[in-house]
């Protein structure tokens, strides 16, 4: 079981200021995939930078500004391209000079009707594409980009080196599991992310959405043990149906599961599919999308 951490003091429109260097700002945009809001994240005093603005809404606009009265904002981070985290970066650059960083790649439009997150930014763009491991220095900050696919392909996490915090997008979750729907979302590059979190040993985690994860470890322990018996549950499910569909076996792994959360399901299902089918495991006919006939991949015998 994975140990989730819900509950969370806030007050939408008002900075909250929740360790030495980190301020946050929750947005008015509660949801199925944004919990209680998207967190904006200031780092710093004087001169500060700001993780995630969030979605573009005048209100969140005005309470960034409230919250900053006075300094600079000379950074602004954002973790991907969904439209819960990065429309706000091009009006809040616009209106304080800040420079927007982001992972370079635009994400590949999410396929299919079900819709599975807040949605994709299409248009969004910064001003300067990110690398693995660049460091950003203010005045008693200093952060670090951490390239963490998988999510999405353009995804990146924050490091915050003086409080060795890490910022971690929609990567790691304390209130829920992270959505991982291909083509955009990549199960293999998603676990890997995971491991070099977690060997990474941050002292405290501070999602985009809900709460922060202080017993990092043993959370994250959890939430790759939850993807690694679910690929095992895929293949015990191949060994008894033989070649099936994605909906057959989204109805016997998710039987106890609200049926309208099965669309999602069948996506997270396809995202290991297709992760199993590289490591050699599984294979379908055709192309590997959600409507492919799959089964367990059976060596050749040599003639
Ligand atoms: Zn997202």
């Amino acid at each position: 079981m994975i140990p989730f951490v819900r509950a969370m003091q806030f007050e939408y429109g008002r900075a909250q200021s929740v360790s030495p260097l980190i301020r946050r700002v929750v947005a008015d945009n509660p949801g199925p995939f944004t919990f209680t809001g998207t967190g904006a994240h200031i780092i710093g005093h004087g001169q500060v930078a700001v993780i995630d603005p969030g979605p573009d809404q005048e209100s969140h606009l005005e309470a960034i500004l409230a919250a900053t009265r006075g300094e600079t904002i000379s950074h602004i981070f954002v973790t991907h391209g969904h439209l819960d985290h990065s429309p706000l970066a091009r009006p809040l650059a616009a209106t304080t000079g800040a420079v927007i960083y982001a992972g370079g790649e635009p994400c590949r439009p999410s396929d299919g009707a079900a819709r599975l997150e807040a949605g994709d930014d299409l248009v969004f763009r910064p001003d300067v594409a990110l690398s693995d491991g660049r460091a950003f220095r203010g005045p008693g900050w200093t952060i670090q980009a951490v390239a963490t696919p998988g999510h999405t392909s353009n995804h990146y996490a924050f490091a915050l080196a003086e409080e060795h915090a890490l910022f971690p997008g929609d990567c790691v979750m304390g209130w829920s599991t992270s959505v991982v729907s291909p083509p955009d979302g990549d199960m293999g590059d998603y676990l890997e992310s995971l491991m070099k979190i977690r060997a990474r040993r941050y002292d405290t985690l501070w999602p985009a959405h809900g709460p922060p994860i202080r017993d990092v470890e043993p959370f994250l322990a959890a939430y790759v043990a939850h993807r690694r018996k679910r690929a095992g549950d895929i293949l015990a499910a191949l060994e008894a149906q033989g070649a099936t569909s994605i909906r057959r076996l989204v109805a016997e792994l998710y039987a106890d599961v609200d049926r309208r959360l099965h669309p999602a399901a069948a996506h997270s299902v396809l995202a290991h599919l297709i992760h199993l089918r590289r490591a050699g495991a599984v294979e379908c006919a055709g192309p590997p999308t959600l409507a492919a006939v799959w089964r367990l991949r059976r060596l050749r015998r040599a003639a």
